[in-house]
């Protein structure tokens, strides 16, 4: 067991999504994944025991969302494992589109495509029903959007029972607001101190009742863990997901959160 901490995050709904979320969520590409990342310093994949304390604390910590990808290596598969018998505590996050195999990024978000990668993270993750699925953008968000229609697929698999809510990890402000447009619950964007340029769309969200995950809020580790009060104090930024394999840090983490609701 992990030790008792002294704050916890604060609790907030995910637009209207139904889900309710700590305002801090784990990242585990870290989990899976060390080659082609753009983290500031090299690292090895932590051992299982490793990840069962880091995932004690972080639910003692009142995080309850993770966010997971099949192009982060291992990360769902050991998710998997790691959380066999304590599924109540959590959240799982994961995406479709693209794939991470051989030290290369491929892509397909069309419809068969989508469909095997939810069976695929469904099998990995172990679990009857994904809580929330994206589309893990290559960064051309209107075609995916637009000409494959992968936001309808992950639509009608919500509509199926197997996911709860859905969305995209946009890279652009005209893919975010035309994934609002579309009907997604949820978006992943990019906002930290050396990119606030979503600001608009973070507040498009708030009045849609589109809920927002931040990703890369301290720039990939590029920023200092204070940069995270200034993205907690963002109106719209409803969740933020950062990055951790270090229990030390999400602690610090924690605290800035919880201190700048
Ligand atoms: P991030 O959360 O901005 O930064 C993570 C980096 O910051 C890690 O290297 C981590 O190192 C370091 N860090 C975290 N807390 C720290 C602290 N208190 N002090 C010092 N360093 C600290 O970037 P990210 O991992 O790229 O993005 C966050 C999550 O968003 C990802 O894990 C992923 O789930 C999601 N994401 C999605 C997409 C997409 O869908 N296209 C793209 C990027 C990210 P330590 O391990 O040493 O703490």
């Amino acid at each position: 067991m992990s030790a008792t901490p002294t704050l916890t995050v604060p609790q907030v709904p995910l637009g209207r999504t139904g889900l309710t979320v700590g305002r801090l969520a784990l990242g585990t590409v870290k989990f899976g994944r060390t080659e082609g990342v753009k983290y500031p310093e090299p690292f090895e994949l932590p051992d299982d025991e490793a990840l069962a304390t880091l995932l004690d604390t972080a639910h003692d910590l009142g995080i309850n969302l993770l966010d997971t990808a099949p192009a982060y290596g291992s990360s769902e598969k050991r998710l998997g494992q790691l959380l066999a018998g304590e599924r109540d505590r959590w959240l799982l996050c994961t995406k479709v589109g693209e794939r991470f195999e051989g030290g290369e990024s491929s892509y397909d978000f069309s419809a068969s495509a989508v469909a095997r990668s939810v069976t695929r993270s469904l099998e990995a993750l172990r679990v009857d029903r994904l809580d929330l699925v994206l589309i893990h953008s290559d960064g051309d968000d209107l075609t995916i959007l637009e000409s494959h229609r992968t936001l309808d697929v992950l639509l009608a698999l919500k509509g199926d029972g197997l996911i709860r809510a859905v969305g995209m990890s946009h890279k652009t402000l005209a893919g975010g607001e035309r994934a609002i447009e579309l009907g997604a619950d949820v978006l992943m964007t990019t906002y930290n101190r050396q990119d606030t340029s979503m600001a608009p769309l973070l507040a498009r969200c708030a009045q849609a009742g589109v809920g927002v995950l931040i990703k890369k809020a301290l720039a990939s580790g590029h920023d200092g863990a204070r940069a995270l009060a200034e993205v907690a104090n963002t109106p719209g930024a409803d969740c933020i997901v950062v990055g951790t394999i270090n229990p030390a840090h999400l602690r610090a983490n924690a605290a800035l959160v919880a201190d700048n609701p």
